[in-house]
């Protein structure tokens, strides 16, 4: 039987994107060799930051979400966030049926309210907002 190391460093970072795997590799690459973060916690959800916009609408899911963010921005020491949204992003097309021409506003709105509700909440900790654009294949990162 395998064994692995438990990491008993902790983490000063909650990282939040989608569960796409078509995006996993870039999501980690960026964030290990772009952000220099290595050691974060990342919280991996279909929809990335969409389903916490539900909060407005008493949705029972992002109840529980906002419930893990609390949980883990008021217990753990985390300073810093890091919120993703991508490009082509199933959750938002199939679940939420946005209109084609309106998902990136409604993505990068999401981004922006999220942001404002942890700064708003957790004065002490940093956030950063990322919108992920997918290009002939390949995957960039801008920083909103
Ligand atoms: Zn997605």
């Amino acid at each position: 039987m395998n064994k692995y190391q438990l990491n008993k460093t902790a983490s000063d970072t909650l990282v939040i994107h989608c569960a796409d795997s078509r995006f996993q590799n870039a999501f980690r690459l960026f964030i290990s060799k772009e952000l220099q973060i290595e050691n974060y916690i990342p919280l991996i959800i279909g929809g990335g930051v969409g389903p916490f916009a539900l909060h407005k609408f008493n949705s029972i899911n992002s109840k529980i979400l906002i419930d893990q963010l609390e949980l883990f921005i008021g217990k753990t020491g985390i300073k810093q966030v890091c919120l993703f949204n991508h490009q082509d992003c199933k959750w938002y097309k199939d679940i939420m049926n946005c209109k084609s021409d309106k998902i990136i506003i409604k993505q990068q709105s999401d981004l922006k309210n999220l942001s404002n509700f942890i700064k708003s909440n957790f004065k002490d900790v940093d956030v950063k907002s990322f919108w992920t654009i997918l290009e002939n294949e390949e995957i960039i990162f801008k920083e909103l």
